[in-house]
Order: structure tokens, then C-alpha cells, then sequence
């Protein structure tokens, strides 16, 4: 029997038209280059996003062709994210911490045609310029008046040149709307291919309570850039929702982002946990004296987020919410959100339940599996790599379709991350197969070391590698990153630790470092720390 319930397409026309009509006066605020503040409104963005969408239909481009951005967070990227699918093109955002021949490479390998570029990122364009000939290149004036640069054409020239004549296309829900690929920690990036439907329902999802809880009225500042996993969707969660947008532009540091918080008044923002562990040094050593900020809830992901990274934003009135997902799973697949029994347990295991990534959002699936194929019991002990499936969970890559690596028999996406999980249904990532430390045929949590070793008040950041070892093949090793003015010994960090980890799990060595190298997404690089502590150890 069928429904009669009416087959309307979930596509980005019903996020802007909605838009349009509900929250055109709502502000979008973009922090230039020199950090004054560019000020508009959702209706002049929507604007701006349909004649984007008109000015590359009349300049050639056809439905489903790719336009790749090379941009920082700010209102016409925003213009970007809606402009092109509502045309029926295909988004692609370069993620321009990349090596420059890792760019290129995702844009011919997802062949774009056109790129839009900030005017201050030329300089990171040229380098890879060589490698891929676009057709065109528009520069965006986003550090500067809009001017002619020689050899390219102009953003808002584009813009003017629109034909309202010119018919937006239909398009099917299952159509393609974006394109980001995975950073390549292991191998040549992946190309992974959103579609409206999965962008719309990521969208809908991010905006729940126990997730991004994006309401009319916050003010939400995406601090984990437009370039990567797509800003975790909170653009369109956040154009959906009618929230004010407030983008930070080039500046991530602590100081420049909390002055960001404190002049809009920002009610939520999302990024990794380095950036908030910059800001809780800085809250910190500015001992309520500095900034002034509202109640704020802040979105973590993209690595585990530190207990006692948690209770410290705490003390300032910053609550972390902790969320799990990857670039392949549009990003958001989990959150920890605490049940109403959980909220009476006492202060300490309430930290503890927070620091876990905790449970899937509706319409993802997600089981543990260990290595014969079985999946593991819900006892918090036993070990198994996350498998997930749903309707915003890529089933292959982008020309490469579904290599048993990376994907189940039965189609479940292998995440690669290791986790247990308790009798809740919540999970608690423990490494990634990778990071995963072997000694004497037992585990070792890099992931847990280093959440303890953070715990430690002189500590900035730490890192736990595996070492080879010649009677335990591997132990670990922790690259530790001191609070400035601290001292601390080794020994003195171990006995920190001892009352917590069994004995075996102590670090063989503590090194000091002046700082952890980190990703194109500012994770930790544990592939370039093991070349240069176990290179260092050979040599
Ligand atoms: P890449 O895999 O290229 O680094 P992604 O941003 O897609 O890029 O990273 C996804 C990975 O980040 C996950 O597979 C997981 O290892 C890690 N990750 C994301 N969120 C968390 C989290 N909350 N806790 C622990 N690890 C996380």
C-alpha cells in the first residue's frame, strides 16, 4: 500500500526558500583580514547565492559539474555552500592546509572546472596552480576592495553578470550537492560525495537538542573551517534553523576568537580541541579579567575531547558537548549527551561520561566488531572497530567504489576507530586501528594516556606513540607539550599517572617538546612524531 503522504524531494531549495522567507533580516557577521566586521543578512546572502547559481548556468557550467572554493569561513563562502547546489552544481571544497600537491590532486581528480578563491589565498593557489588548469578562476575580495587581478576573473563581476531569466534546474534529492575529501593521513585522499537529501538530513539532525541543538536565536560561530567535513554541516544546519551566523575569517587564535565571542555575543561554536585548549590557557591566565562572554556550548570533535579539557571550560561557563564522526559520515554520527538518570550520578562520573563519544544520532546505525567478524558485547571492556550505516554515511568514494578495507560485506563503512562501549549503547573511542599500541600481544590506549596525561596541571598537550620494541614489539612513548612558565620531571608525570593505568601502560619515556605537530585539521600527527622519534632512536 502506498502512503499519501506527498513525495516532496528533500533538495537545498526548500533550505532557502525557507530562508528567504522566515529569517531574511537575521544577521550573518564575517571577520575580514583586518578583523573589522563585515555585517548582512541572510537575505542579502540568499541573494548573492542566486545569482551565483544564474551567473554560472549563463557562464556554461551544467548540472552536476564541480566548483571548487579555496576559502576561509566567511559570508561568501556561505553564498558558496547554498549558490552552487541550488544551480545543481557540485560544491568542492579545497582544503587548502593540504600539501599543495594534494590539492591538486582532488581537484583533477574531481575535475573541477571553476574555482573560487579568497583574494588572500592567490598565494596558496599559485603554488598548485601549475597542476590543474581550471577553465576559470574567480578572485573573491575578502582581504580587499573588489579589484582586478591580472590573469583572473572577478567574484562579484560574476555576480553582476546574472540573467534572472536564466531557470534554476530541478533537482532529485539523491543528487550530488558537495564534495570534500578526507586529509590523506592514510594515502591519497578520498573523494566522498554528498547528496541533497544527506545534506538536509545531516542538517535536520545537527540541529537537535542532544546534537548541535541549533536554535532560532543562537548565534553560532563555525571555528572548524568551511574547508573541511563542511564545517560540520553547520551552515545549513544553522541556515535551516535561522540562527545568526558569525564566521571568523583567518584569525584562529585564542585571543582573536574570544574578542570575536565576546563582541557578537556568540552562543555556540564548534571546533577541534586544540583550538580549545588555546583558549582555555588564555581564559585561564586572563582569570575572568578579560573577556565578558555569554553562557556558551561548545561543539567538539575531530579528536577526543579531554576530560579535563571539559572541567575547565566549565569553570568559565563554556559547556563541551562531545561528538564523533569523520569526513565520510557527513561528519556527525555520535554525541554525548548525558540521560536523566546519568545527570544524578555524581559530579565525577558525569565528567567521564561527557569525555566518550557517546551515542549514534537517530538513522545511524553503529556496531563494534573484532577481528573474527563478531560484533563485541556492550560490557565497556571489549574492544571492536566502530562499523557504522545510514543515510548520511558515504557507501564508497568517489571513483573508487567499495574496497573490503573500508567497507563491510555488507556495506557497513570500516571507520578505522577502535572503541568499547557500555551497557548504555554509549561509546568510548580508544585509538585508531593505526595509533593503537601493541605490547606484549596486549593493547594499549593512545587515546587514554594521553587524556590522563592532559589531565595534569602543568601540561598543555600531550601525545603517546607507539615505539618498537625489541622484547614487546612496541611501548609507548609520550611526546609531552608544557603550560609556559612549568617544570615538570618524568618521573614526577608517572606517579601522576600510576594510581590510574595498570603499571604496563606506563609510558617507556617522556619527552618534553615545544609542540605537537598537527594535521591539515590540527590533529595530532602521530605519523610524523613516529618518524621522528623512532628515526631519532635509529640514529
Ligand atoms: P581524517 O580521518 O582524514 O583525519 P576526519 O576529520 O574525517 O579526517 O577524521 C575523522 C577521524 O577523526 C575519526 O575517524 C576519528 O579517528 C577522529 N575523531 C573524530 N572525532 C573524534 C572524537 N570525538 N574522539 C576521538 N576521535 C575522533
Amino acid at each position: 500500500m502506498l502512503s499519501t503522504m506527498m513525495p516532496v524531494p528533500l533538495t537545498i531549495d526548500h533550505m532557502i526558500e525557507r530562508a528567504y522567507c522566515l529569517f531574511a533580516r537575521e544577521l550573518i557577521v564575517s571577520r575580514r583580514p583586518d578583523k573589522t566586521l563585515m555585517r548582512t543578512n541572510y537575505g542579502d546572502v540568499l541573494h548573492r547565492a542566486q545569482h551565483l547559481a544564474r551567473a554560472c548556468l549563463a557562464g556554461g557550467l551544467r548540472p552536476g559539474d564541480r566548483v571548487a572554493t579555496l576559502m576561509w569561513n566567511h559570508q561568501h563562502h556561505l553564498e558558496a555552500y547554498l549558490g552552487l547546489p541550488l544551480g545543481g552544481l557540485v560544491i568542492h571544497t579545497l582544503n587548502l592546509r593540504l600539501f599543495p600537491d594534494d590539492v591538486a590532486y582532488t581537484a583533477a581528480h574531481a575535475e573541477d572546472r571553476w574555482l573560487l578563491v579568497d583574494d588572500i589565498l592567490l598565494p596558496v593557489y599559485e603554488r598548485f596552480k601549475e597542476q590543474w588548469p581550471f577553465e576559470k578562476v574567480f578572485v573573491v575580495p575578502f582581504g580587499e576592495a573588489p579589484s582586478q587581478h591580472s590573469g583572473y576573473d572577478c567574484y562579484e563581476a560574476l555576480l553582476q553578470s546574472a540573467d534572472n531569466a536564466v531557470p534554476l534546474p530541478e533537482k532529485k534529492e539523491d543528487d550530488a550537492l558537495g564534495l570534500c575529501y578526507t586529509s590523506g593521513t592514510t594515502g591519497r585522499p578520498k573523494g566522498v560525495v554528498y547528496s541533497h537529501r544527506s545534506t538536509m538530513l545531516h542538517a535536520m539532525a545537527m540541529a537537535l537538542p542532544d546534537y548541535g541543538r541549533l536554535e532560532r536565536g543562537a548565534a553560532i560561530t563555525p571555528v572548524v573551517p568551511m574547508f573541511h567535513a563542511n564545517a560540520w554541516g553547520l551552515p545549513y544546519s544553522g541556515t535551516l534553523m535561522g540562527c545568526r551566523q558569525v564566521f571568523p575569517g583567518p584569525h584562529l587564535d585564542a585571543a582573536s576568537l574570544l574578542d570575536l565571542f565576546e563582541a557578537e555575543q556568540v552562543t555556540m561554536a564548534a571546533g577541534v580541541p586544540t583550538i580549545w585548549m588555546a583558549l582555555l590557557q588564555a581564559l585561564d591566565a586572563a582569570q575572568g579579567q578579560r573577556w565578558q562572554l555569554p553562557p556558551m556550548r561548545i561543539l567538539v570533535g575531530g579528536s577526543a575531547a579531554p576530560e579535563g579539557l571539559i572541567r575547565g571550560l566549565d569553570r568559565h561557563g563554556l559547556h563541551i558537548h562531545h561528538l564523533w564522526g569523520m569526513t565520510e559520515t557527513s561528519p556527525m554520527a555520535t554525541a554525548a549527551a548525558l540521560s536523566s538518570q546519568e545527570h544524578e550520578l555524581p559530579v565525577d562520573e558525569q565528567y567521564k561520561k561527557r569525555a566518550r563519544q557517546g551515542i549514534p544520532a537517530p538513522f545511524v546505525a553503529l556496531r563494534l566488531m573484532d577481528d573474527h567478524g563478531q560484533e563485541v558485547p556492550w560490557d565497556d571492556r571489549a574492544m571492536g572497530e566502530i562499523q557504522v550505516r545510514g543515510p548520511w554515511i558515504t557507501g564508497s568514494y568517489l571513483h573508487e567504489g567499495t574496497n573490503p578495507d573500508k567497507f563491510s560485506a555488507d556495506g557497513w563503512l570500516r571507520t578505522g576507530d577502535i572503541a568499547s562501549c557500555d551497557a548504555t549503547g554509549s561509546i568510548r573511542i580508544t585509538d585508531r586501528t593505526k595509533d593503537l599500541i601493541k605490547s606484549g600481544g596486549e593493547w594499549i590506549s593512545s587515546v587514554a594516556l594521553e587524556n590522563l596525561i592532559m589531565g595534569h596541571p602543568a601540561v598543555a598537550e600531550a601525545a603517546v606513540i607507539a615505539m618498537p620494541h625489541p622484547k614487546w614489539d612496541e611501548r609507548p612513548l609520550a611526546v609531552v607539550v608544557l603550560k609556559p612558565g612549568q617544570t615538570l620531571h618524568p618521573e614526577e608525570l608517572l606517579a601522576f599517572m600510576r594510581p590510574h593505568v595498570a603499571s604496563w601502560w606506563l609510558p617507556d619515556e617522556v619527552v618534553f617538546a615545544n609542540e605537537v605537530p598537527k594535521t591539515s585539521t590540527g590533529k595530532f600527527n602521530k605519523l610524523a612524531l613516529r618518524e621522528q622519534y623512532c628515526r631519532n632512536k635509529e640514529t
